[in-house]
């Protein structure tokens, strides 16, 4: 078999998908300076120049475009630049960082992998909300405007500029995008209320799960992982702490989560209304944690009787004795102890999002609900839940 046949037959037949570079975090991050190879589902043979495939396609504006702002919608019909293209085997990884086609590439393979870690959730495809109107998400990954937004039919990544002028395009920021394409993936489990967008908790609990699905699925790269845990030598709690020296991590996704903000101590202002309950889902994903270090005894029992809502220094260092050195002899099975920990808090999550009424929602309902599809798991994970939504006054 010669080459060309070789090639040939894998863009037909790939059943693993195809390869990009995705960097886990801002490239700038770091510790994060270079993309690594991730598989998207859609196989070589299905995604078009663009990239494109049947459900999303970028469009990179030649010249300057207004974000789009209602009645100015997709498509963009303007000139743009040449497409990004796969490599002979059919593949997206050839191309290179700090070229329009790496960022298009970066873009799209973002919002593919993000559909594909909440789609493996929810064990189907999710139809746009706009589907409607629009077979496809139009990805414009560069406007020049120091913000994102996803819309009607449409994502557009703007641009940060630093003092030097430096572009940091938010198309490399997995976080952002995936924040992002997070509004889009519920809206289209649950959809709008119909007296509007700024009624009751609905906009602060889109924030809060939103920020959810970019961490999840910040948590699916294997090396991000790898690096969170080292980072804190097993110990999550330990994060509040680094998050403190920002530059360390990095990791917007922790920093928000790894909050302790409850009810009564947060402002009107939307985001930070989103914070207590992306903090209690965040604590049910480190309670799960704990319990299975102490259940197979990778870590000493006594780490469950640390309260992880109210943690001094003391009791910190208590924390840090009961994992660090177990970490270090044993890391990959506290890695999976924190996959599972992080998959019955995911499942039970998109299993909520899709049994939420938006005309009645509020974090109270939306709360309950996520405890009983806990609970349909097991009474412990619903426990979890219930105990950290009660400390951050939700329930
Ligand atoms: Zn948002």
């Amino acid at each position: 078999m010669d080459d060309s046949s070789a090639a040939g037959e894998d863009r037909v037949s790939s059943p693993l998908g195809t390869r990009f570079l995705l960097y886990p975090q801002a490239p700038y991050v770091s510790g994060y300076d270079k993309p690594e190879p991730v598989w998207i589902s859609t196989p070589p043979d299905r995604l078009r120049p663009g990239p494109a495939n049947r459900r999303l396609h970028v469009r990179d504006p030649l010249l300057e475009k207004e974000p789009y702002e209602y009645p100015y919608l997709p498509p963009f019909v303007g000139e743009v630049y040449p497409p990004a293209e796969a490599g002979p085997d059919g593949h997206f990884d050839h191309l290179s960082p700090g070229t329009r086609q790496f960022i298009a590439a970066h873009a799209f393979a973002s919002v593919q992998r993000v559909l594909d870690i909440v789609e493996s959730y929810l064990g189907h495809e999710i139809v746009w909300h706009f589907a409607g109107t629009y077979d496809s998400l139009e990805i414009i990954p560069w406007v020049e405007w120091r913000n994102a937004q996803s819309g009607y039919g449409f994502l557009e990544l703007g641009v940060d500029r630093g003092a030097d002028g430096e572009a940091a395009p938010f198309a490399l920021n997995f976080d952002v995008i995936a924040h992002e394409v997070g509004h889009a993936v519920l809206f289209s489990l649950f959809g709008m209320p119909e007296s509007g967008l700024d009624r009751g908790d609905f906009g602060a609990f889109h924030e809060s799960n939103s920020d959810l699905i970019s961490l999840l699925c910040f948590m699916h790269f294997d090396t991000g992982l790898d690096r969170l845990l080292r980072h804190c030598e097993g110990n999550l709690l330990m994060l509040n702490e680094l998050n403190r020296i920002a530059e360390l991590t990095g990791d917007r996704q922790i920093r928000l989560a790894g909050n302790s903000r409850r009810m009564s101590e947060v402002s009107g202002e939307i985001h930070d209304q989103s914070r207590p309950f992306t903090g209690a889902v965040f604590d049910t994903i480190v309670s799960g944690f704990h319990a299975r270090l102490a259940e197979r005894e990778l870590a000493d029992a006594r780490l469950l009787e640390i309260d992880i809502h109210d943690v001094d220094a003391a009791q910190m260092q208590r924390l840090s004795q009961f994992t660090a050195g177990a970490f270090r002899a044993r890391p990959y099975l506290f890695k999976t102890a924190l996959v599972e920990a992080r998959d019955e808090v995911a499942l039970a999550l998109v299993q909520a999002w899709q049994r939420l009424d938006p005309d009645r929602l509020s974090f109270a309902e939306a709360a309950m609900t996520l405890c009983e599809c806990g609970d349909a798991a097991s009474p412990e994970l619903a426990a979890r839940f219930e105990a950290n939504f009660l400390w951050r006054e939700i329930l």
